[in-house]
C-alpha cells in the first residue's frame, strides 16, 4: 500500500476512536434513539469491509449483524470482534439463503469490482436491500442489468459514494446552488496514487476490469458531476503508460480526460496509479472558486473558497454514510446528491466513453 493511503488510513483510524461529537451528546442520542435500525451483512471481509464495519460501531441507525466470506478464519475473527451469531454467517455458495434471515435487511458488497454484478443480482433475488461499493459495475451494460434486477425484485440499490455525505463537499454544493460562485466555468479533478504490490487484484484485468480509472479516477468522474452540478455531454481522453510490465493491457496506468457540460463549463481531469499527492478538486465560476485538497481521501478533507477556509467538522465518512443510507432505506430520506444505481450508471457511461475516447482519439458524445 502506498504512503498516501497509509497516511490517510492512520488518520481515519484515529478518527474512529474519537467520538464524532462530544461524548455526552453522543450518548444521549444513542440512548434516546428508538427508531428503526438497518441490519447489515457485509460481503467480502477485506480492507474496505473492515473499515465500514469499524465505522458502523458509531452508527445509531445501522448495525452490523451478518457476514459473507469464503474464508472461515475471517468469519471466526469477525464473529469475535462484532458479536455476530453463527446463524448470520454465510459463504459465497450459500449466501442466497439470507432470503430467510430476518436479522439481515441489507447486504453491503465490498468485493473486487468484477464480482459486483452477479453478487448484486443474487442479493436482489434474495429480496434484500443492496449497498455496493464503487465502481458499482465494470461498464454501463452491467450497471443497467443490476438496476433492472433490483427493480424487478423490489429492492433498492445504493452505492458507496461516501463523499456525497461529506460536510465540506456539501457546503460547496450548497454555495454553488445558491449562486455564490456565479456561472460555473471550469473543474479540475486530480485523483491518483502510486500503487504498490503488482500481484494485487487491482492490477488484475479479470478482477479489476480496468486500472486506475475504475478505482480512483472514478472519483474525478463522479466529482466533476457533483461539483459542476450538471451532466456532461461529451468526453475526450488520452492514455499514457510508462510501465507496461506492471500495467498490463486492459489495466490503465494514467488517463487524462476532459468533459464538456451543457452550460459551457469544461472539466480537465487526471486518473493515475503512478503518481502520489494527487487528491485535489478545483471549481471555478465567474464570481468565485472552491478548492478541496485533499478532496476524496478518508479525511480530514480540507478546503477553501474565495470567501475563506471551509470549517465544517471532520466526520468518519463511512459512519455518516451508513447512518444516511439507513435513513434512505428505512425512512425514504432523499440525499442531496443521489447514491443510487442510476447515479453509478451515469459514471459508468462516462467511463465507457473515456475508454472509447482514449482508444480512438475521438470525442465521444455522452447521453446520460
Ligand atoms: P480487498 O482486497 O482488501 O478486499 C476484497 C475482499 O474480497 C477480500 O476479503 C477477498 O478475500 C474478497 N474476495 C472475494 N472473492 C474474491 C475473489 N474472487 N478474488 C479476490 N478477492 C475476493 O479490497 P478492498 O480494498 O476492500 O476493495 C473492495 C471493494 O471496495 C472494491 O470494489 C473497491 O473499489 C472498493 N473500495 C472502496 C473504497 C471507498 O472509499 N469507497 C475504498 C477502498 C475500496
Amino acid at each position: 500500500m502506498n504512503s498516501r493511503r497509509d497516511f490517510l488510513q492512520k488518520i481515519a483510524a484515529s478518527a474512529l476512536v474519537m467520538p464524532l461529537m462530544p461524548l455526552a451528546g453522543w450518548a444521549a442520542r444513542v440512548n434516546h434513539y428508538d427508531g428503526p435500525v438497518l441490519k447489515v451483512a457485509i460481503m467480502g471481509l477485506g480492507s474496505y469491509g473492515n473499515r465500514v464495519a469499524e465505522a458502523m460501531k458509531a452508527c445509531v441507525k445501522a448495525k452490523l449483524t451478518g457476514v459473507i466470506s469464503g474464508t472461515p478464519a475471517k468469519i471466526k475473527d469477525w464473529q469475535g470482534r462484532f458479536g455476530i451469531p453463527e446463524k448470520n454467517c454465510y459463504n459465497y455458495d450459500n449466501f442466497d439463503q439470507v432470503k430467510n434471515n430476518p436479522d439481515i435487511d441489507a447486504v453491503y458488497i465490498t468485493t473486487p469490482n468484477a464480482l459486483h454484478h452477479d453478487q448484486v443480482i443474487r442479493i436482489a433475488a434474495a429480496g434484500k436491500q443492496v449497498i455496493c461499493e464503487k465502481p458499482m459495475a465494470v461498464n454501463a451494460k452491467e450497471a443497467q442489468e443490476m438496476i433492472d434486477a433490483c427493480k424487478k425484485a423490489g429492492v433498492q440499490l445504493l452505492v458507496g459514494y461516501r463523499m456525497h455525505f461529506e460536510p465540506k463537499t456539501l457546503e460547496i454544493i450548497r454555495m454553488r446552488n445558491n449562486g455564490e460562485f456565479g456561472k460555473i466555468m471550469f473543474f479540475q479533478g486530480q485523483c491518483g496514487f502510486r500503487i504498490g504490490d503488482p500481484t494485487q487484484w487491482r492490477l488484475n484485468k479479470q478482477l479489476a476490469c480496468g486500472g486506475a480509472m475504475m478505482d480512483i479516477g472514478i472519483y474525478a468522474v463522479n466529482g466533476a458531476r457533483y461539483m459542476v452540478g450538471e451532466e456532461p455531454v461529451w468526453v475526450t481522453a488520452q492514455e499514457t503508460k510508462t510501465d507496461p510490465v506492471k500495467f498490463k493491457p486492459g489495466v490503465d496506468e494514467t488517463i487524462q480526460f476532459q468533459l464538456g457540460f451543457p452550460g459551457g463549463a469544461v472539466a480537465s481531469c487526471l486518473s493515475t496509479y503512478n503518481m502520489n499527492n494527487l487528491d485535489r478538486f478545483f471549481l471555478n465560476g465567474e464570481k468565485g472558486f472552491a478548492e478541496l485538497w485533499p478532496s476524496t481521501g478518508y479525511g480530514p478533507i480540507k478546503g477553501r473558497t474565495n470567501k475563506g477556509e471551509l470549517t465544517q467538522p471532520h466526520v468518519t465518512h463511512q459512519t455518516v454514510q451508513m447512518e444516511e443510507m439507513a435513513g434512505i432505506l428505512l425512512e425514504g430520506k432523499q440525499p442531496t446528491v443521489a447514491v443510487n444505481g442510476e447515479e453509478a450508471l451515469k459514471d459508468l457511461k462516462i467511463i465507457d466513453g473515456i475508454y472509447q475516447a482514449a482508444k480512438t482519439g475521438q470525442k465521444v458524445n455522452l447521453h446520460l
